[in-house]
């Protein structure tokens, strides 16, 4: 049987894409360093800055913050975990529970807000009117949650905000990206982009790693998985997109690398040549693309069509 390429140990996984099979503990230090690496090649994390990880309480956002701990929280950097109650009853609180547990663990402070102490509404009362909406409820609540995000590290005074977008999640929005015809929203994809206008920056630590090896990092590190799928999850095209892209992989090992190597360069093009800024909404002062933002616009609408009260 072949032996772990880097110590000679007891094999555990086989990276189809290189070659290189790794016992359990060269492949947890292997994901540690990659993501060590991605953070230091985008200077995402800067000396003495205080980090915020947003962690939901899946596998990705927990291992998440078990690295980044374990590599900044020694160093100079000081980490707080932030986590998004969105209201949903019967989903949210068993994943806030293993945020919570996790953080007291690295002894981490653990800041939690929820969609009705900074909307008025919870998510459940918000998508009460299903039936008239032409766009998903992921899409819908995305953005709240990254006002909600933002929200959060600015209360923690963080100046950074680290999520657990992994390699699939950045080529499966790239190429929905492009499939919607949204192209201005590439620039956003760009690793090293910064608005000023923004209060904090966002970064993403596992954008190099496979799916399927943070997965593999957050079993073989015993993290807690959560056990229930929050009932609005519609994914529509994305799961189209990631079966299309597993497809690819499963047949020609090392093409997500490819293609997200080809996104970057495509991204980074586009990031130079686009002169679009932010200007600060007429409602509520965040930026915008257009004068007014997409939160105060959906919660505008939900206005119209919901009651929903203290
Ligand atoms: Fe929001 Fe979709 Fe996540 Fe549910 S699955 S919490 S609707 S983004
Ligand atoms: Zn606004």
């Amino acid at each position: 049987m072949t032996e772990c390429t880097r110590c000679g140990g007891k094999p555990f996984y086989t990276r189809r894409y290189s070659g290189e099979t790794l016992c359990a503990s060269c492949f947890k230090d292997s994901i540690t360093d990659k993501a060590r690496r991605t953070v230091s090649k985008y200077q995402m994390i800067g000396t003495g800055e205080k980090v915020a990880v947003a962690v939901s309480g899946g596998k990705d956002s927990l291992s998440l913050l078990r690295v980044i701990s374990d590599v900044y929280g020694p160093r100079q950097n000081s980490i707080v975990a932030i986590s998004i109650d969105e209201g949903v009853a019967g989903y949210r609180d068993e994943a806030l529970d293993h945020a919570r547990s996790l953080s007291k663990e690295l002894g981490l402070e653990h800041i939690v807000l929820s969609y009705k102490e900074l909307f008025g509404f919870t998510l459940d009362e918000a998508l009460d009117w299903q039936d008239e909406r032409d766009i998903s409820s992921c899409s819908f609540c995305g953005v709240f949650r990254r006002r909600a995000i933002d929200e959060a590290a600015v209360r923690a005074k963080a100046t950074v905000v680290a999520t657990a977008h992994n390699l699939d999640d950045y080529v499966q929005t790239f190429l929905m990206n492009l499939m919607h015809g949204d192209v201005a929203r590439l620039a956003w994809l760009d690793p090293s982009y910064s608005d000023d206008t923004f209060p904090v920056r966002r970064v993403k630590p596992f954008m190099e790693i496979y799916e399927e090896e943070v997965a593999l990092f957050a079993y073989q590190s015993g993290l807690p998985f959560q056990s229930v799928n929050c009932p609005y999850m519609h994914e529509g095209l994305r799961s189209e997109v990631r079966d299309y892209l597993n497809t690819m992989e499963a047949n020609h090992p090392g093409i997500k690398n490819v293609l997200l190597s080809s996104s970057l360069d495509v991204i980074s093009h586009y990031a130079r040549t686009s002169d679009k800024k932010s200007v600060p909404c007429s409602s509520c002062g965040k930026p915008s693309s257009n004068g007014l933002c997409n939160v105060c616009r959906m919660k505008a609408t939900i206005e119209e069509h919901v009651k929903y009260g203290p």
